[in-house]
């Protein structure tokens, strides 16, 4: 498989919310055996006529905001594996937390393309809370989109498939 998305980050951040509409509703491998944990998913998209893969890494282990570094180093070891681009999503409603600059730190020591996405950016007012996030020092580009209502989302697909 080539052209991989992966999506990383903490709980809550709308990596799920992000995934779903980057796939919609393609969702690619589904594991029904009970007892089986899921800790990732895949699906399939399609841009300008370019596929592409995604990866949602979070979310299927715990649902919980107490996850630890070896948690954040799963995930993003898995990205740095599996994926050709990576998605570090971040939350301006909530702002920039501890476990975020857990990821940026070792998001900044990938050599892969990282792209932030400042999520939740539901309206023009919420714009002004995007810079904050520079501070993270991680990421070639931040996009501020709204993961439930699809603003800035043709932007990032724009910039993802041009890898591809
Ligand atoms: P995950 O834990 O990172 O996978 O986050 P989820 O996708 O499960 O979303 C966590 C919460 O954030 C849910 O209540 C979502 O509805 C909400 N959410 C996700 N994206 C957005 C967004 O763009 N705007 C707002 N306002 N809420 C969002
Ligand atoms: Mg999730």
């Amino acid at each position: 498989m080539s052209n991989i998305v992966a999506i990383v980050g903490r709980p809550n951040v709308g990596k799920s919310t992000l995934f779903n509409r980057l796939v919609g509703g393609r969702v690619a491998i589904v594991n029904e055996e009970s007892g089986v944990t899921r800790d990732r998913n895949y699906g399939k998209s399609v841009w300008n006529g370019k596929d592409f893969s995604v990866i949602d890494t979070g979310g299927y282990v715990s649902n919980s905001s107490d996850i630890f570094e070896e948690e954040i180093n799963k995930q993003v070891l898995l990205a740095m594996d599996e994926a050709d681009v990576i998605l570090f999503v971040c939350d301006v409603e909530l702002g920039i937390t501890d476990l975020d600059y857990s990821f940026a730190r070792m998001l900044r020591k990938v050599t892969k393309p990282v792209y932030l996405i400042a999520n939740k950016v539901d309206n023009g007012e919420r714009l002004y809370d995007v810079h904050e996030f520079y501070k993270l020092g991680v990421g070639e580009e931040i996009f501020p989109i709204s993961s439930i209502n699809g603003s800035g989302t043709g932007e990032l697909l724009d910039k993802l498939v041009s890898h591809f």
